[in-house]
């Protein structure tokens, strides 16, 4: 079978055939395409349709073949839609949409990510172990409790394999040390001395913060975040629901990956969102 892309015209129809829970309120899911599709680039994210109940952006996992996997945090109505479907149910996905991450060679990795934000976290881990080049990575994961870590176990056997460094923390100390990612961030930015990239993807809060610190470092080369704590409509530009000001970039067709240079152009980054109502709303 040679690979396709998803047609873009109607929603590609998948079987669900793998259900687990991820973390707290987090369940990854296994989707069966009927197609083997070309490989979807980390940060790209699919248009997830439940009939009869929503469609909202999701986050690519992982893709294997025709298998392709999400995680999905309860939210609202969607996402618990979603919860309740079990193995064997049909959703349909539209795709793969975005801007992705572009990482260079002969850096330091350093990603860092929080919620569901890891879940585009996991395909580029994946996509940098997969490359024929050595590569430098460092995970910088934090929640609020251990529950709450996402692929804390995938994560920890990394680590035991040599293949990442993983720096975990949790709010209330319940696992790995008490306090915020950007803590064991900073510490690694004070002792390196090569070039590093950083990747960031959760509470745009947080990545703003995270933002603040890798400027003061000048071996920070680039920061790539995803914008995805937003709302959005249709996915691919139509409707202009994520665009952001002053910029005029949506999310959808821009993003959801900005560089520094773009970041710093975004005026509304980490401090104001739009509703789904259109309505600007401080963050
Ligand atoms: C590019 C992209 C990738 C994503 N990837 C994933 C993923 O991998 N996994 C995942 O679980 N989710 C992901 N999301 C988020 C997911 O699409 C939303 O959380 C979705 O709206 C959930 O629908 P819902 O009906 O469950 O919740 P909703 O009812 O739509 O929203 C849940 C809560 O969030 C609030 N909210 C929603 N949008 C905004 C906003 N713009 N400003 C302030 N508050 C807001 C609502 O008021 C409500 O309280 C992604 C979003 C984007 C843009």
């Amino acid at each position: 079978m040679t690979k396709q892309t998803i047609p873009n015209d109607k929603p590609l129809m998948c079987k669900i055939i793998d259900k687990k829970e991820e973390c707290f309120e987090t369940l990854t899911f296994e989707l069966q395409l009927p197609i083997k599709v070309q490989g979807a680039k980390p940060g790209q994210f699919i248009m997830l349709w439940i009939p009869g109940e929503d469609e909202y952006p999701v986050g690519i996992a992982g893709l294997k073949e025709s298998i392709l996997e999400v995680g999905i945090a309860r939210m609202g109505p969607g996402t618990e839609a979603m919860h309740k479907k079990e193995i064997g149910d049909i959703v349909g996905i539209r795709g793969f949409y975005g801007k992705p991450f572009t990482p260079p060679d002969g850096v330091n990795h350093l990603l860092i990510g929080g919620g569901f934000g890891m879940t585009p976290l996991k395909l580029l881990i994946e996509t940098l172990l997969a490359s024929d080049e050595k590569q430098v990575i460092h995970v910088f994961e934090g929640a609020r409790s251990k529950e709450r870590l996402m692929y804390l176990e995938w994560l920890e056997e990394l680590t035991e394999q040599g293949k990442i460094t993983f720096h975990v923390c949790t709010d209330d100390g319940s696992y790995g040390y008490q306090g915020f990612p950007t803590v064991a961030l900073e510490k690694f930015l004070q002792e390196v001395n090569t070039p590093s990239v950083i990747y960031a993807a959760g509470p745009e809060k947080m990545m703003k913060f995270i933002f603040g610190i890798g400027k003061k470092y000048p071996k920070v080369i680039d920061m790539q975040m995803s914008l995805a704590d937003r709302y959005m409509r249709c996915g691919f530009g139509a409707c202009a629901n994520c665009a952001v000001d002053p910029t005029g970039w949506r999310i959808c067709v821009d993003g959801p990956i900005f560089n520094t240079e773009q970041l710093e152009k975004i005026s509304d980054f980490g401090v104001y969102k739009r509703l789904d109502t259109g309505e600007k709303k401080r963050i």
